[in-house]
Protein backbone atom coordinates (compact mmCIF):
# COMPACT_ATOMS: atom_id res chain seq x y z
CA UNK A 1 0.00 0.00 0.00
CA UNK A 2 1.42 3.83 -0.99
CA UNK A 3 2.09 5.31 2.21
CA UNK A 4 0.72 8.32 3.17
CA UNK A 5 3.05 11.06 3.42
CA UNK A 6 3.11 14.65 4.73
CA UNK A 7 2.10 17.58 2.68
CA UNK A 8 4.49 19.49 0.52
CA UNK A 9 6.02 22.16 3.16
CA UNK A 10 4.43 21.27 6.17
CA UNK A 11 7.29 19.01 8.26
CA UNK A 12 7.14 17.46 11.22
CA UNK A 13 9.34 18.17 14.35
CA UNK A 14 11.35 15.19 15.37
CA UNK A 15 11.83 14.71 18.83
CA UNK A 16 15.87 15.23 18.12
CA UNK A 17 14.91 18.85 17.42
CA UNK A 18 12.32 19.68 19.47
CA UNK A 19 14.57 20.85 22.35
CA UNK A 20 15.85 23.50 20.40
CA UNK A 21 12.14 24.61 19.39
CA UNK A 22 11.84 24.71 23.07
CA UNK A 23 14.70 26.75 23.89
CA UNK A 24 14.12 29.46 21.68
CA UNK A 25 10.48 29.21 22.66
CA UNK A 26 11.29 29.89 26.32
CA UNK A 27 13.73 32.30 25.71
CA UNK A 28 11.47 34.38 23.77
CA UNK A 29 8.28 33.81 26.32
CA UNK A 30 10.42 34.77 29.43
CA UNK A 31 11.90 38.11 27.74
CA UNK A 32 8.11 39.14 26.16
CA UNK A 33 7.29 38.63 30.41
CA UNK A 34 9.79 40.53 31.17
CA UNK A 35 8.86 43.75 29.26
CA UNK A 36 5.05 43.06 30.38
CA UNK A 37 3.70 41.37 27.51
CA UNK A 38 0.85 39.03 28.02
CA UNK A 39 -0.30 35.44 25.79
CA UNK A 40 -2.72 35.75 23.64
CA UNK A 41 -4.07 32.67 21.89
CA UNK A 42 -6.80 32.85 18.67
CA UNK A 43 -8.35 30.06 16.27
CA UNK A 44 -6.07 29.11 13.51
CA UNK A 45 -8.76 29.16 11.62
CA UNK A 46 -10.64 32.34 10.82
CA UNK A 47 -13.30 34.24 7.77
CA UNK A 48 -11.27 34.58 4.83
CA UNK A 49 -12.72 38.48 4.81
CA UNK A 50 -10.73 38.99 8.18
CA UNK A 51 -7.23 38.42 6.13
CA UNK A 52 -8.76 40.09 3.22
CA UNK A 53 -9.84 43.28 4.64
CA UNK A 54 -6.59 43.70 6.98
CA UNK A 55 -3.32 42.65 4.51
CA UNK A 56 -5.07 44.00 1.65
CA UNK A 57 -6.60 42.39 -1.84
CA UNK A 58 -3.51 43.06 -3.89
CA UNK A 59 -0.81 41.60 -1.28
CA UNK A 60 0.96 38.80 -2.03
CA UNK A 61 -0.74 37.02 0.47
CA UNK A 62 -4.37 37.00 -0.52
CA UNK A 63 -3.73 37.07 -3.91
CA UNK A 64 -1.59 33.44 -3.89
CA UNK A 65 -0.38 32.70 -0.74
CA UNK A 66 -3.90 31.61 1.08
CA UNK A 67 -5.30 28.00 2.09
CA UNK A 68 -9.00 29.24 1.39
CA UNK A 69 -11.74 26.83 1.31
CA UNK A 70 -15.80 26.87 1.84
CA UNK A 71 -16.26 24.53 4.73
CA UNK A 72 -19.37 22.45 5.31
CA UNK A 73 -21.78 25.52 5.37
CA UNK A 74 -20.25 27.05 2.36
CA UNK A 75 -19.01 30.04 4.59
CA UNK A 76 -15.33 30.94 2.99
CA UNK A 77 -12.55 30.31 6.11
CA UNK A 78 -9.11 30.69 5.45
CA UNK A 79 -6.26 29.09 7.02
CA UNK A 80 -4.24 32.38 8.98
CA UNK A 81 -1.29 33.22 7.02
CA UNK A 82 -0.17 35.38 10.13
CA UNK A 83 -1.06 37.02 13.29
CA UNK A 84 -2.40 40.08 13.59
CA UNK A 85 -5.44 40.19 12.08
CA UNK A 86 -6.54 37.12 14.19
CA UNK A 87 -5.02 39.39 17.29
CA UNK A 88 -6.94 42.62 16.37
CA UNK A 89 -10.14 40.48 15.80
CA UNK A 90 -10.16 38.74 19.06
CA UNK A 91 -9.37 41.84 21.43
CA UNK A 92 -11.79 43.81 19.50
CA UNK A 93 -14.50 41.19 19.84
CA UNK A 94 -13.41 41.18 23.89
CA UNK A 95 -13.31 45.01 24.16
CA UNK A 96 -10.27 44.72 25.03
CA UNK A 97 -8.51 47.98 22.99
CA UNK A 98 -9.45 50.25 26.04
CA UNK A 99 -7.26 48.75 28.16
CA UNK A 100 -4.19 49.51 26.44
CA UNK A 101 -3.07 45.57 25.99
CA UNK A 102 0.34 44.51 25.19
CA UNK A 103 0.30 41.10 23.83
CA UNK A 104 2.41 38.29 22.46
CA UNK A 105 1.07 35.12 20.58
CA UNK A 106 2.90 32.25 18.99
CA UNK A 107 1.90 29.18 16.65
CA UNK A 108 1.65 27.56 13.09
CA UNK A 109 0.56 30.23 10.21
CA UNK A 110 -0.07 28.74 6.97
CA UNK A 111 0.97 30.16 2.90
CA UNK A 112 0.93 28.19 -0.51
CA UNK A 113 4.54 29.38 -1.27
CA UNK A 114 7.23 27.38 -3.34
CA UNK A 115 8.86 25.66 -0.06
CA UNK A 116 12.23 25.85 0.39
CA UNK A 117 14.98 26.20 3.05
CA UNK A 118 13.55 28.87 5.69
CA UNK A 119 10.13 29.27 3.57
CA UNK A 120 7.82 26.69 4.66
CA UNK A 121 4.05 25.90 3.91
CA UNK A 122 3.14 25.86 7.60
CA UNK A 123 5.65 27.88 9.81
CA UNK A 124 6.00 28.95 12.90
CA UNK A 125 6.14 32.75 14.20
CA UNK A 126 6.17 34.45 17.49
CA UNK A 127 4.87 37.61 17.51
CA UNK A 128 4.47 40.90 19.49
CA UNK A 129 1.29 43.54 19.42
CA UNK A 130 1.10 46.73 21.38
CA UNK A 131 -2.40 48.68 20.67
CA UNK A 132 -3.53 52.00 22.26
CA UNK A 133 0.09 53.59 22.27
CA UNK A 134 0.90 55.93 19.30
CA UNK A 135 4.20 57.60 20.04
CA UNK A 136 7.67 56.12 18.98
CA UNK A 137 8.63 55.55 22.36
CA UNK A 138 6.55 51.92 22.29
CA UNK A 139 8.08 51.42 18.60
CA UNK A 140 11.61 52.06 20.53
CA UNK A 141 10.73 49.68 23.13
CA UNK A 142 9.72 46.65 20.95
CA UNK A 143 12.90 47.27 18.97
CA UNK A 144 14.92 47.21 22.30
CA UNK A 145 13.59 43.97 23.61
CA UNK A 146 14.07 42.32 20.13
CA UNK A 147 17.80 43.46 20.16
CA UNK A 148 17.73 41.79 23.25
CA UNK A 149 16.38 38.80 22.35
CA UNK A 150 19.82 38.29 19.82
CA UNK A 151 21.89 39.14 22.27
CA UNK A 152 20.63 36.37 24.80
CA UNK A 153 20.29 34.15 22.01
CA UNK A 154 23.60 34.51 20.80
CA UNK A 155 22.76 35.22 17.65
CA UNK A 156 23.68 39.56 17.81
CA UNK A 157 26.82 39.43 15.14
CA UNK A 158 24.39 37.56 12.49
CA UNK A 159 21.87 40.20 12.40
CA UNK A 160 21.41 43.83 11.12
CA UNK A 161 18.32 46.20 11.48
CA UNK A 162 16.88 47.93 8.54
CA UNK A 163 14.26 50.61 9.30
CA UNK A 164 12.25 53.08 7.50
CA UNK A 165 8.68 55.10 7.60
CA UNK A 166 6.26 55.31 5.17
CA UNK A 167 4.15 58.20 6.72
CA UNK A 168 0.77 58.47 7.52
CA UNK A 169 -1.67 57.22 5.04
CA UNK A 170 -1.60 60.88 3.71
CA UNK A 171 1.86 61.04 3.04
CA UNK A 172 1.76 57.82 1.19
CA UNK A 173 -0.94 59.12 -1.04
CA UNK A 174 0.83 61.91 -2.04
CA UNK A 175 4.03 59.92 -2.33
CA UNK A 176 2.01 57.18 -4.27
CA UNK A 177 0.17 59.81 -6.99
CA UNK A 178 4.21 61.14 -7.46
CA UNK A 179 5.68 57.30 -7.61
CA UNK A 180 2.88 55.97 -10.19
CA UNK A 181 3.24 58.70 -12.88
CA UNK A 182 7.30 57.90 -12.64
CA UNK A 183 6.37 54.66 -13.05
CA UNK A 184 3.38 54.94 -15.63
CA UNK A 185 6.07 56.84 -17.87
CA UNK A 186 8.54 53.70 -18.01
CA UNK A 187 6.00 51.31 -17.90
CA UNK A 188 7.51 49.46 -20.34
CA UNK A 189 10.74 49.03 -18.40
CA UNK A 190 8.80 47.44 -15.74
CA UNK A 191 8.25 43.79 -15.36
CA UNK A 192 5.01 41.50 -15.07
CA UNK A 193 4.82 41.49 -11.72
CA UNK A 194 5.54 45.14 -11.56
CA UNK A 195 3.33 46.24 -14.18
CA UNK A 196 0.11 44.31 -12.39
CA UNK A 197 1.29 46.48 -8.62
CA UNK A 198 1.18 49.50 -10.52
CA UNK A 199 -2.62 49.71 -10.40
CA UNK A 200 -2.97 47.91 -6.98
CA UNK A 201 -0.22 47.95 -4.58
CA UNK A 202 2.12 50.83 -6.46
CA UNK A 203 4.50 50.94 -2.94
CA UNK A 204 5.13 47.76 -3.21
CA UNK A 205 7.17 47.34 -6.59
CA UNK A 206 9.63 49.27 -4.13
CA UNK A 207 10.92 45.78 -2.73
CA UNK A 208 10.88 44.15 -5.96
CA UNK A 209 13.45 41.44 -5.68
CA UNK A 210 14.19 41.98 -9.43
CA UNK A 211 17.88 43.47 -10.07
CA UNK A 212 16.57 45.26 -13.17
CA UNK A 213 13.74 46.92 -11.00
CA UNK A 214 15.86 47.93 -8.59
CA UNK A 215 18.66 49.35 -10.79
CA UNK A 216 15.69 51.41 -12.11
CA UNK A 217 14.33 52.42 -8.91
CA UNK A 218 17.52 54.05 -7.99
CA UNK A 219 16.03 57.24 -9.19
CA UNK A 220 12.30 57.20 -8.80
CA UNK A 221 10.72 60.07 -5.92
CA UNK A 222 11.82 59.09 -2.73
CA UNK A 223 9.22 58.42 -0.07
CA UNK A 224 11.17 59.92 2.82
CA UNK A 225 10.91 63.03 0.38
CA UNK A 226 7.00 63.15 1.42
CA UNK A 227 6.60 62.57 4.92
CA UNK A 228 4.56 65.52 6.45
CA UNK A 229 5.92 67.01 10.55
CA UNK A 230 3.67 64.15 12.20
CA UNK A 231 5.33 61.38 10.44
CA UNK A 232 8.97 63.00 10.27
CA UNK A 233 9.19 63.80 13.87
CA UNK A 234 8.05 60.48 14.88
CA UNK A 235 10.89 59.28 12.84
CA UNK A 236 13.36 61.08 14.56
CA UNK A 237 12.01 60.33 17.97
CA UNK A 238 12.29 57.16 17.26
CA UNK A 239 15.80 57.24 16.26
CA UNK A 240 17.25 59.36 18.62
CA UNK A 241 15.46 56.58 21.48
CA UNK A 242 17.42 53.83 19.74
CA UNK A 243 20.73 56.40 19.45
CA UNK A 244 20.43 56.96 22.78
CA UNK A 245 19.82 52.96 23.84
CA UNK A 246 22.47 52.03 21.78
CA UNK A 247 20.51 49.87 18.92
CA UNK A 248 21.91 50.24 15.83
CA UNK A 249 20.19 50.49 12.52
CA UNK A 250 20.67 51.15 8.69
CA UNK A 251 17.71 53.01 6.72
CA UNK A 252 16.36 51.52 4.09
CA UNK A 253 14.10 53.53 2.06
CA UNK A 254 13.02 50.07 -0.16
CA UNK A 255 11.85 48.86 3.13
CA UNK A 256 7.97 48.90 2.61
CA UNK A 257 6.23 45.70 3.94
CA UNK A 258 4.24 43.29 2.01
CA UNK A 259 1.30 44.31 4.18
CA UNK A 260 -1.03 47.13 3.05
CA UNK A 261 -1.72 48.03 7.18
CA UNK A 262 2.17 49.53 7.69
CA UNK A 263 2.45 53.26 8.30
CA UNK A 264 4.89 55.26 9.65
CA UNK A 265 7.53 52.95 12.11
CA UNK A 266 8.62 49.42 9.83
CA UNK A 267 11.43 47.30 10.25
CA UNK A 268 13.08 44.34 9.60
CA UNK A 269 16.08 42.33 11.19
CA UNK A 270 17.57 40.26 8.37
CA UNK A 271 20.89 38.43 8.42
CA UNK A 272 23.31 36.88 5.85
CA UNK A 273 23.71 33.72 7.26
CA UNK A 274 20.48 32.05 5.91
CA UNK A 275 20.63 32.75 1.89
CA UNK A 276 17.84 34.27 0.12
CA UNK A 277 15.40 33.30 3.13
CA UNK A 278 17.39 36.61 5.09
CA UNK A 279 14.18 38.25 7.17
CA UNK A 280 14.07 36.74 10.50
CA UNK A 281 11.82 39.10 12.34
CA UNK A 282 9.59 41.84 10.29
CA UNK A 283 7.09 44.70 11.50
CA UNK A 284 5.80 48.15 12.01
CA UNK A 285 3.13 50.68 13.22
CA UNK A 286 -0.27 50.00 11.70
CA UNK A 287 -2.43 52.63 13.09
CA UNK A 288 -5.23 52.34 10.79
CA UNK A 289 -6.45 48.61 10.93
CA UNK A 290 -8.46 48.35 13.70
CA UNK A 291 -10.56 51.17 12.26
CA UNK A 292 -10.47 49.46 9.12
CA UNK A 293 -11.76 46.15 10.85
CA UNK A 294 -14.57 48.30 11.84
CA UNK A 295 -13.25 49.36 15.34
CA UNK A 296 -12.72 52.54 17.42
CA UNK A 297 -9.29 54.31 15.71
CA UNK A 298 -6.42 52.20 18.08
CA UNK A 299 -2.55 52.98 17.36
CA UNK A 300 -0.62 49.88 17.17
CA UNK A 301 2.58 48.35 16.67
CA UNK A 302 4.13 45.26 16.53
CA UNK A 303 5.89 42.22 14.88
CA UNK A 304 6.39 38.61 13.88
CA UNK A 305 9.78 36.52 14.09
CA UNK A 306 10.07 33.42 11.65
CA UNK A 307 10.36 30.19 14.29
CA UNK A 308 11.98 28.34 11.28
CA UNK A 309 14.59 30.62 10.43
CA UNK A 310 15.58 31.54 13.93
CA UNK A 311 15.96 27.50 14.67
CA UNK A 312 18.49 27.26 11.44
CA UNK A 313 20.03 30.58 12.84
CA UNK A 314 21.06 29.71 16.09
CA UNK A 315 22.64 26.22 14.13
CA UNK A 316 24.49 28.29 11.73
CA UNK A 317 26.04 30.70 14.31
CA UNK A 318 26.69 27.60 17.02
CA UNK A 319 24.45 29.35 19.33
CA UNK A 320 22.17 26.18 20.45
CA UNK A 321 24.06 25.14 24.01
CA UNK A 322 24.57 21.52 24.74
CA UNK A 323 23.05 21.42 28.32
CA UNK A 324 19.14 21.87 26.11
CA UNK A 325 19.69 17.75 25.58
CA UNK A 326 19.36 16.27 28.91
CA UNK A 327 18.54 12.56 29.34
CA UNK A 328 17.02 11.19 31.51
CA UNK A 329 18.59 10.26 35.46
CA UNK A 330 17.32 7.21 36.45
CA UNK A 331 16.17 3.83 34.63
CA UNK A 332 14.45 1.84 36.39
CA UNK A 333 14.63 -1.92 35.49
CA UNK A 334 12.96 -4.27 37.29
CA UNK A 335 13.13 -8.30 37.01
CA UNK A 336 10.72 -10.87 37.37
CA UNK A 337 7.06 -10.87 39.19
CA UNK A 338 7.68 -7.56 40.66
CA UNK A 339 6.30 -5.31 38.31
CA UNK A 340 2.94 -3.64 40.70
CA UNK A 341 5.95 -2.97 43.86
CA UNK A 342 8.58 -1.84 41.19
CA UNK A 343 5.99 0.69 39.42
CA UNK A 344 4.64 1.77 42.78
CA UNK A 345 8.27 2.38 43.95
CA UNK A 346 8.58 4.33 40.83
CA UNK A 347 5.48 6.43 42.01
CA UNK A 348 7.16 6.92 45.37
CA UNK A 349 10.42 7.85 44.50
CA UNK A 350 8.50 10.73 41.78
CA UNK A 351 7.07 11.88 44.45
CA UNK A 352 9.85 11.92 46.76
CA UNK A 353 12.01 13.57 43.94
CA UNK A 354 9.92 15.94 42.16
CA UNK A 355 12.36 17.00 39.37
CA UNK A 356 13.80 12.86 39.16
CA UNK A 357 14.15 12.36 35.28
CA UNK A 358 13.51 8.58 34.93
CA UNK A 359 12.77 5.71 32.84
CA UNK A 360 11.13 2.66 34.20
CA UNK A 361 11.31 -0.59 32.10
CA UNK A 362 8.24 -1.51 30.73
CA UNK A 363 7.97 -5.24 29.21
CA UNK A 364 10.44 -8.48 30.17
CA UNK A 365 13.87 -9.30 29.62
CA UNK A 366 16.55 -10.25 31.38
CA UNK A 367 18.13 -7.77 33.69
CA UNK A 368 21.25 -7.82 31.21
CA UNK A 369 19.44 -6.96 28.29
CA UNK A 370 17.75 -4.04 30.67
CA UNK A 371 21.58 -2.87 31.66
CA UNK A 372 21.54 -1.95 28.06
CA UNK A 373 18.53 -0.61 27.46
CA UNK A 374 19.70 1.76 30.66
CA UNK A 375 22.91 2.67 29.24
CA UNK A 376 21.23 3.70 26.20
CA UNK A 377 19.00 5.98 27.73
CA UNK A 378 21.84 8.07 28.79
CA UNK A 379 20.60 7.81 32.84
CA UNK A 380 23.51 8.68 35.25
CA UNK A 381 21.35 5.45 37.83
CA UNK A 382 20.01 2.56 37.28
CA UNK A 383 18.15 1.15 40.12
CA UNK A 384 17.25 -2.72 39.66
CA UNK A 385 14.07 -4.60 41.43
CA UNK A 386 14.37 -8.19 41.62
CA UNK A 387 12.43 -10.31 43.80
CA UNK A 388 14.92 -10.49 46.50
CA UNK A 389 15.38 -6.66 46.44
CA UNK A 390 11.28 -6.23 46.11
CA UNK A 391 10.98 -9.11 49.71
CA UNK A 392 13.82 -6.98 51.42
CA UNK A 393 12.28 -3.53 50.65
CA UNK A 394 15.60 -2.41 48.72
CA UNK A 395 16.56 -1.11 45.41
CA UNK A 396 20.45 -1.98 44.03
CA UNK A 397 21.82 1.17 42.57
CA UNK A 398 24.26 1.25 39.31
CA UNK A 399 26.55 3.54 38.92
CA UNK A 400 26.15 3.87 34.82
CA UNK A 401 28.56 6.54 33.98
CA UNK A 402 31.33 6.34 37.35
CA UNK A 403 33.56 3.85 38.92
CA UNK A 404 31.36 3.72 42.23
CA UNK A 405 30.53 0.19 43.18
CA UNK A 406 26.76 -0.60 43.00
CA UNK A 407 25.02 -0.32 46.59
CA UNK A 408 22.08 -2.01 48.17
CA UNK A 409 19.37 0.76 49.73
CA UNK A 410 15.96 1.70 50.91
CA UNK A 411 14.01 3.68 48.73
CA UNK A 412 14.29 6.52 50.86
CA UNK A 413 18.02 6.32 50.73
CA UNK A 414 17.77 6.28 46.78
CA UNK A 415 15.35 9.27 47.34
CA UNK A 416 18.01 10.94 49.23
CA UNK A 417 20.97 10.28 46.85
CA UNK A 418 19.04 11.61 44.09
CA UNK A 419 18.12 14.43 45.82
CA UNK A 420 22.02 15.39 47.08
CA UNK A 421 22.85 16.29 43.41
P1 LIG B 1 9.36 37.02 3.05
O1 LIG B 1 9.73 38.31 2.42
O2 LIG B 1 10.55 36.18 3.45
O3 LIG B 1 8.33 36.25 2.28
P2 LIG B 1 7.28 38.21 4.61
O4 LIG B 1 7.52 39.66 4.53
O5 LIG B 1 6.26 37.57 3.75
O6 LIG B 1 8.66 37.40 4.45
P3 LIG B 1 6.05 38.46 7.21
O7 LIG B 1 4.67 38.31 6.76
O8 LIG B 1 6.56 39.77 7.60
O9 LIG B 1 7.03 37.79 6.12
O10 LIG B 1 6.32 37.42 8.40
C1 LIG B 1 7.25 37.69 9.45
C2 LIG B 1 8.33 36.65 9.48
O11 LIG B 1 7.80 35.34 9.38
C3 LIG B 1 9.30 36.71 8.31
O12 LIG B 1 10.26 37.67 8.53
C4 LIG B 1 9.88 35.33 8.32
O13 LIG B 1 10.87 35.21 9.31
C5 LIG B 1 8.71 34.49 8.69
N1 LIG B 1 8.08 33.90 7.51
C6 LIG B 1 7.21 34.48 6.64
N2 LIG B 1 6.82 33.61 5.69
C7 LIG B 1 7.45 32.43 5.98
C8 LIG B 1 7.45 31.12 5.38
N3 LIG B 1 6.70 30.84 4.32
N4 LIG B 1 8.21 30.16 5.95
C9 LIG B 1 8.97 30.41 7.04
N5 LIG B 1 9.00 31.61 7.64
C10 LIG B 1 8.26 32.61 7.14
MG1 LIG C 1 6.30 36.42 1.99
Amino acid sequence: MKKIQSIRGMNDLLPDQSPVWQYLEDKVRDLFERYGLAEIRFPILESTDLFKRSIGEVTDIVEKEMYTFLDRNNDSVTLRPEGTAGCVRACEQAGLFSQSPRLWYKGPMFRYERPQKGRLRQFHQIGAEVFGLDGPDIDAELLMLTARLWQELGIADHVTLELNSLGTAEDRARYRAELVAWLTARRDQLDEDSQRRLTGNPLRILDSKNPDMQALLADAPRLSDYLGEEAASHFAELRAMLDAAGVTYRINERLVRGLDYYGKTVFEWVTGSLGAQGTVCAGGRYDGLVEQLGGRPTPAVGFAMGLERLVLLLDVAGAVPDSIRRPVDVYFAGVGDVKPRMLAAAEELRSLCPALRMLTHCGGGSFKNQLKKADRSGARLALLMGEDEAAAGVLTVKFLREEIPQQTLSLSAVAELIGRD
